[in-house]
């Protein structure tokens, strides 16, 4: 039986604020991921599956400056970038990841590719280089992930004490030095991309990327390449990928509970997403959201945030992106 196919994709959660939103800023946003959606939609279009699908859409996602992984990461306090990124394929429960990556161009092929090409699971920093390398993808040359507009985020976020979620700009500017009065724009702080997708043979998956949280610590890891954490899939209930305070994620598990509770108490997946993005993470302060799709073509985007780039696009129609509430 063939399902009808679609894909989700998010490009970051937190306190995107529409008054300080330029409508230009906006339309490029919105263009961005409408764009992304349709090249991920195609894929499904032709017959592709789901792993191919989101895997090109974060692929797509982390060449674009405007978000949080990729291109456009956030710069760690050392003043570097170090890059995570993980997938899952729900027909298999094959996964694979890569944390902490400095010059591979997109850390999503290199998580795809340990997934495909691996035993492990997970590569980290040199390790996970040397298996990119090994495998022929691209490098680039760390400034490659110099954007100015995280420069300036990073300028920033030094002066304030201990690291800046990179999802807040209340944060930011409840934390600002004295004399400092520009809060940085929300429209560049948001980080972390994902996609979770159906194709028409009925599989799902899901992928993450991300540049982390402006001014980590380096070394620090977060949700994103943790699987279970930021990104799950599986068949017989649904696929996930999340967005928010990492270490949150962490702790809850977040992705592998949506998951869980579908299989053990029989939930729907937009109960069980928002039983954890409603109650569960705020119980721990955990702040973001998450894109989710199961296997019957159910999709649901919750957050707990001010907003969350987001969209969806089922095949043959027109894809849905949105920002706010
Ligand atoms: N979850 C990501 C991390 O903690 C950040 C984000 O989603 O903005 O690395």
């Amino acid at each position: 039986m063939k399902t009808t196919a679609v894909i989700a994709i998010h490009g970051g959660a937190g306190t995107i604020l529409r008054t300080a939103m330029s409508t230009e800023a906006e339309t490029q946003y919105h263009a961005a991921l409408s764009g992304i959606l349709h090249a991920g939609e195609r894929v499904l279009a032709d017959g592709g599956s789901a792993l191919d699908a989101v895997t090109e859409a974060v692929r797509l996602l982390e060449d674009c400056p405007l978000f949080n992984a990729g291109h456009g990461a956030v710069f760690t306090a050392a003043g570097t970038h170090e890059l995570d990124a993980s997938v899952m394929d729900g027909a298999t429960l094959e996964a694979g990841a890569v944390c902490c990556v400095t010059r591979v161009k997109n850390p999503v092929l290199a998580a795809r590719r340990v997934l495909e090409h691996s035993e492990h699971v997970m590569f980290t920093a040199a390790g996970a280089e040397a298996f990119a390398a090994a495998q022929g993808l691209e490098f680039v040359d760390p400034s490659y992930f110099h954007t100015d507009a995280r420069y300036r985020q990073w300028l920033k976020a030094r002066g304030t004490e201990g690291t800046m979620l990179d999802h807040d700009a209340a944060t930011f500017a409840a934390t600002r030095l004295p004399g400092e009065h520009d809060p940085i724009d929300p429209s560049k702080k948001f980080g972390t991309v994902g996609a979770v997708a159906l194709d028409m043979h009925g599989h799902v998956a899901a992928a993450t990327s991300t540049g982390g949280i402006t001014n980590k610590q380096a070394g620090r890891v977060g949700d994103a390449p943790l699987i279970g954490a930021g990104c799950y899939a599986n068949d017989a209930t649904c696929a996930v990928s999340t967005t928010g305070t990492g270490e949150m994620f962490m702790r809850m598990l977040a992705a592998y509970d949506v998951s869980a509770q579908m299989e053990y108490r029989g939930a729907t997946l937009e109960a069980a997403a928002h039983d954890v993005v409603m109650t569960r993470l705020p119980r721990i302060d955990g702040r973001g959201g998450l894109i989710a799709v199961d296997a019957k073509g159910n999709v649901t985007l919750p957050f707990n945030t001010e907003g969350m780039y987001r969209g969806f696009a089922r095949v043959g129609e027109t894809p849905v992106t949105a920002i706010y509430r």
